[in-house]
């Protein structure tokens, strides 16, 4: 293949000495010999951390909480939750998350007999399930002597009622050491909702679900670890006030942590991931962002488990132009990928994607995945409420270094925490409706997939081998050519939700 030579290598191409963007090239085609359903997008995000589809939401208050966490990781993503809010809040929100699913629940609420209805109803308001195994002293792994459900208390008007008038005790077990598989099939033929797992002596271990299986069922390509729980990735500061937020992260589950500044080649960051890998060395860490090699080595040097790649090409974003400081995505993103390689250590593009185009570009020059603010801003799944402007229903989306975002706490990411006159880096705006992630994502993915059989590759590991081999290959696009590529001559026409700017 390739014996032409038609077009450039990535080398070429990036080493002109002008940065180029997504939209400065086209990726030439290849040879089609299978289906968009044949494409794998699985991708490996960071040292031990493999995810079956490359996206992964920005860690933004107008963007990632645990709603579009658990949306994406069921979708085969993961989401990063912002620290703009404070640490029990951040910590709770990762909790949600990794309550979400499960395999064998480890750490199941219990309650004793003695407890009421009025305590499973704020467990219900918290965690939003009410099936509480019920143990004789309400220890975790106390005797086993009851459980309560919904069906129990709905009706039931007196919420002062102790527990053990109403709770069911006729129960359906299995004993500790029995395979989750096995749990499973117990529970289907069961009917029930649950199945205590209970050892010689009666004691709880812990609980299946199964609405579980459900789950398990309808989403085939959830992030999950190895417990059955969803992934979830949480942003922390530099700041040594942070380290507290740190360690509340890291007991709720948290998968993935990400150092979150804008210029990440300083010695606060340097120092932080130097200190985790004593605290918390099994922690996956993603530092950055960086957008040059010597960054780059920078982190990896002291034990980067992934690298977050962008300075300035975010939607929101003001950095290059009041800092004078950042550089063109696509040329940052090859450069710091052809290095990272040398460590086996993935890159993440972040910012800047507008559509399934430059997700699959991004791929296509050595990103392990990429990170989206702007592209998931405006679904269902984002914090915040929907308004009208003229008509058009929209959310708000805004750069975390906003005013009105520092405002509200966020100044840590640009080192402006303290100082008394604070310089913008983002702005405000606002973005249309765009439904849920549930139908967003996976119209997403089958574009990036039909790309994907485009280019001539099955998945991202023979696509990066292809990059390093110069076998894929790439042209510049003149400014003509992007007019011509992009909708024109038209009166009018309608947009897609995604794919037309
Ligand atoms: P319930 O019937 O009201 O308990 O609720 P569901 O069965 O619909 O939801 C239970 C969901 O919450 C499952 O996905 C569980 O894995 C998850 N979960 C996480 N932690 C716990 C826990 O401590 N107890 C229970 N019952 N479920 C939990
Ligand atoms: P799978 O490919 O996700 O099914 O992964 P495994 O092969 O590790 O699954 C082992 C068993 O666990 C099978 O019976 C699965 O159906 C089941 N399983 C997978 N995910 C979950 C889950 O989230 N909860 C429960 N209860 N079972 C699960
Ligand atoms: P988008 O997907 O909207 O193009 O870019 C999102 C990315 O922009 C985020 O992941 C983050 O790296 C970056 N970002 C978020 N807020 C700001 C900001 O206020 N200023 C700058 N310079 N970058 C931001």
């Amino acid at each position: 293949m390739n014996k032409y030579q038609d077009g450039l290598s990535a080398e070429e191409i990036f080493s002109t000495g002008k940065g180029l963007t997504y939209k400065d090239f086209l990726v030439l085609p290849g040879y089609i010999d299978f289906l968009p359903e044949d494409v794998s997008l699985e991708t490996r995000i960071s040292r031990n951390i493999t995810i079956k589809k490359p996206l992964i939401s920005s860690p933004m208050d107008t963007v990632t909480e645990s709603k579009m966490a658990i949306a994406l990781a069921l979708l085969g993503g993961m989401g990063i939750i912002h620290y703009n809010m404070p640490i029990e809040k951040q910590a709770a929100e990762v909790e949600k998350v990794k309550r979400y699913e499960n395999g064998f629940i480890t750490d199941a609420i219990v309650l004793s007999p003695h407890n009421t209805i009025r305590e499973i109803i704020e467990i219900k308001e918290k965690f939003g399930f009410s099936g509480i195994p019920i143990t004789k002293d309400g220890t975790k792994n106390g005797v086993l002597v009851g459980i309560i459900t919904n069906r129990d208390f709905d009706f039931e008007k007196n919420k002062d009622k102790q527990i053990f008038e109403i709770m069911t005790t006729d129960l359906i077990t299995a004993p500790e050491g029995v395979s989750l598989s096995d749990a499973n099939e117990i529970l289907k033929r069961s009917k029930k909702g649950k199945l205590p797992i209970v050892d010689k002596e009666g004691r709880l271990v812990s609980l299946v679900s199964r609405s579980d299986l459900v789950k398990n069922k309808e989403y085939p390509l959830a992030s999950k670890d190895k417990n059955k729980r969803l992934l979830v990735g949480a942003a922390v500061s530099t700041h040594s006030s942070d380290r507290e937020r740190i360690d509340a992260l890291v007991e709720k589950g948290v998968d993935l942590l990400i150092i979150d500044s804008a210029q990440g080649y300083s010695s606060f960051q340097i120092e932080l991931i130097k200190a985790l890998k004593k605290r918390h060395p099994h922690l996956e860490i993603m530092a950055g962002n960086v957008v040059t090699k010597t960054q780059a080595e920078g982190l990896i040097q002291v034990g980067a488990d992934a690298l977050r790649i962008g300075m300035g090409p975010g939607s929101i974003c003001i950095t290059q132009d009041t800092m004078a400081c950042g550089r063109a995505q696509a040329t940052a993103v090859y450069q710091t990928a052809l290095f990272a390689k040398k460590f086996d250590i993935p890159v993440i593009a972040d910012g800047g994607i507008t559509n399934m185009g430059d997700v699959a570009k991004a791929l296509s020059i050595g990103a392990h995945a990429v990170m989206v603010g702007s592209l998931l801003a405006g679904t269902y799944e984002t914090p915040g409420e929907y308004f009208y402007e003229n008509g058009v229903r929209l959310k708000q989306y805004r750069g975390m270094a906003s005013i009105e975002a520092m405002q509200s706490g966020s100044g840590k990411r640009y080192f402006a925490e303290g100082e008394k006159i604070r310089v913008a880096q983002g702005v405000s705006g606002s973005v249309m409706d765009k439904g849920s992630v549930f139908e967003f994502v996976p119209y997403l993915f089958q574009g990036v997939k039909h790309a994907f059989q485009d280019i001539g590759y099955r998945d991202i590991s023979s696509l990066h081998k292809a990059l390093y081999d110069n076998r894929l290959r790439f042209e510049p696009r003149s400014f003509a050519a992007q007019l011509q590529g992009g909708v024109h001559s038209l009166h009018s026409y309608k947009k897609p939700i995604i794919g037309a700017d």
